[in-house]
């Protein structure tokens, strides 16, 4: 439990204003994030990390020479959203492209891709390696579906070292990407974390038991086995480790390792533990290369810690011993004077895009997606009680609050760009920007998506017909299922949206009105989130009690169709105004 705190919505914005407070020197506060104080010199990859809050030192301690030159910063154990990710990445590019790395989870991976995408759209070059070193979270052949641990400090070495030694954004990624191949982790956990207002831990581990491979937001784990000696301990975890030997590491005898504390286990019982390590790395013929014993990736106060070896080569080898100097990671001498010139905190906040004024009909049909908008903004405040209860049975009790504070975000950023007198295209547009930026989850990144890509589809140029309204949607419906890859019947928004599209699409190439088939649309995403009830969720991050679900329907289903239906409620009216 947090034991300091003013409110908890903000608990994650306040600690990192204090963050930078404490840290000036070396780094500087962005939109969505940290970069470093100085700005990247000419020729030189940026680094990008970034996830959740609650991991200190990752994500934003690790901000500095030798490491990452930006982080952006999710709110607690939430996803950075893709506004923030593409803010940080802006604020930390020079010319020569950015590289994104991040530990490997459903929210990350879904707000970095779409940040990758229109970073490139904008002209900067960009890559990404995830890092996949967590050997629990699935099997061998399935390497890329892991999920990044601790690993992460390895990889974000190997990269911020690549960058600064002039390395082309190619080969950044090359060596992170080999870095990452070439890692492995297992963590333990003997008791679980309580988030910061939360009355409740968000998992527990049966007392006098330790959960192997549990994740470090409380993922299940290969297996619960009693408390164990610490002899035994590091038996366990360095044997699983090394029967997961890479194949590319060759006969290499060097390995780096990490014991890295989750939260509440400290530096003594974590020394013993290396301590426990040294003969059996020695019995396995490795030799130890600059040991790291401490705290690289927490879990606020959870109990557990994790073991990291990467198999070395001669470049992975000097980018380990390199030195650095970020927040919380310091090693050998870096000379600060000489990394570059120091940026003025203004320098950064400057990426507010102009909004051009529409014509005048475009114009009123941005005042009716606004309408529309505001409806959405008034179902889901009504609402977001019951779709926080919905979430809360089988998820973690976020949606009605990240849905409040998207559709909040929407309904005043269009209200600007409505003012600006922007055509339907850039309301949405903006719309949703707003909305993916400020709520955070699942949802609002695919909300956010959605209604960005209507806006682009529908475009500044007229009102547009029925017709046009029904293919931005099935162009939107097309980007959300690309993005979260959910099917029909997985249990997600999407069992309402894909209805809501294909009812639409079918009426208005009847020349039906655009309110009338907009009603019988929703009509059918009503019934179809309603039927989700019956249905097992198959994506998200792996909930332990799935089952729970059954006989309620999916949260994202359910706020998917009040909200097109409360946008038909608006349309109506239009309709019979213009008619
Ligand atoms: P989070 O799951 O990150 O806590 P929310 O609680 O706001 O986010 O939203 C949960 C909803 O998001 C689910 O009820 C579901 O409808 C939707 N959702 C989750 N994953 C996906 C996905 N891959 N594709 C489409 N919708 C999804
Ligand atoms: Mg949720």
């Amino acid at each position: 439990m947090s034991y300091v705190m003013n409110d908890a919505a903000s608990f994650a914005d306040e600690s990192a204003d204090g963050f930078v407070a404490a840290h000036r020197d070396l780094v500087r506060r962005v939109r969505g994030g940290v970069a470093r104080a100085t700005a990247t010199p000419p020729g030189q990859v940026a680094v990008v990390i970034g996830g959740g809050s609650g991991h200190y030192p990752a994500f934003a301690g690790l901000v500095g020479p030798g490491i990452a030159h930006g982080a952006a910063m999710g709110n607690v154990f939430a996803s950075p959203s893709t506004q923030q990710v593409v803010s940080v990445a802006r604020a930390a590019a020079s010319d020569a492209g950015v590289l994104l790395t991040y530990g490997n989870y459903a929210g990350d991976a879904l707000n970095f891709d779409q940040a990758q995408d229109q970073l490139r759209a904008e002209g900067i070059p960009c890559q990404t390696v995830r890092v996949t070193d967590d050997i629990c979270s699935a099997p061998a052949g399935e390497q890329e579906k892991r999920r990044g641990i601790a690993g992460d400090l390895v990889v974000f070495r190997a990269a911020g070292w690549a960058a600064e030694q002039g390395l082309d954004l190619e080969s950044v990624a090359a060596v992170a990407a080999r870095a990452n191949e070439r890692t492995r982790s297992i963590g333990v956990a003997f008791s679980g974390c309580t988030l910061p207002g939360a009355d409740e831990p968000l998992f527990t581990v049966p007392p006098g038991t330790m959960a192997v491979g549990m994740g470090i937001h409380g993922e299940p784990g290969i297996e619960t086995v009693p408390m164990a000696t610490a002899r035994d301990l590091a038996e366990l975890l360095s044997s699983r480790l090394l029967a997961e030997r890479p194949e590319t590491a060759g006969g290499t005898s060097k390995v780096g390792v990490i014991v890295n504390g989750l939260g509440s286990v400290k530096s003594e019982e974590l020394f013993l533990l290396y301590g426990a390590l040294v003969p059996l790395m020695e019995q396995a013929g490795l030799t130890i290369v600059d040991p790291e014993v401490g705290e690289y990736a927490t879990s606020f106060e959870m109990a557990g810690l994790s073991l990291t070896l990467v198999w070395l080569d001669d470049e992975l080898e000097q980018a380990w011993r390199s030195p650095a100097y970020t927040p919380a990671y310091r090693k050998g001498t870096v000379e600060l004077s000489t990394v570059a010139t120091a940026l003025a905190p203004e320098e950064a906040a400057s990426d507010v895009e102009a909004i051009a004024a529409a014509s005048e009909e475009a114009a009123a049909a941005g005042v009716q997606v606004l309408k529309g908008l505001d409806a959405i903004k008034d179902v889901i405040d009504r609402e977001a009680d019951e779709l926080g209860r919905l979430d809360a049975i089988a998820g973690d009790g976020d949606h009605g609050i990240g849905m409040q504070r998207g559709a909040r975000a929407a309904a005043e950023a269009a209200a600007a760009a409505s003012a600006a007198n922007a055509g339907p295209g850039t309301v949405l547009v903006q719309a949703g920007d707003a909305w993916a930026d400020k709520a955070g989850g699942t949802s609002g990144a695919l909300w956010g998506l959605a209604l960005r890509t209507m806006g682009q589809q529908i475009g500044d140029a007229e009102a547009p017909a029925a017709g046009a309204v029904a293919a931005a949607v099935s162009a939107a419906r097309e980007a959300v299922q690309r993005t979260g890859k959910a099917e029909i019947g997985d249990k997600t928004l999407v069992d309402a949206l894909v209805p809501f599209s294909e009812t639409l699409a079918a009426l208005t190439s009847e020349r039906r009105g655009l309110a009338q088939a907009w009603a019988e649309a929703a009509a059918a995403a009503t019934s179809a989130a309603r039927a989700t009830a019956d249905l097992l969720p198959r994506l998200g991050r792996a909930r332990p009690h799935m089952e729970k679900s059954l006989g309620t329907p999916d949260p994202g289903a359910v706020s998917f169709a009040l909200a097109v239906t409360a946008v038909g409620a608006v349309l109506d009216a239009y309709d019979l105004k213009e008619n």
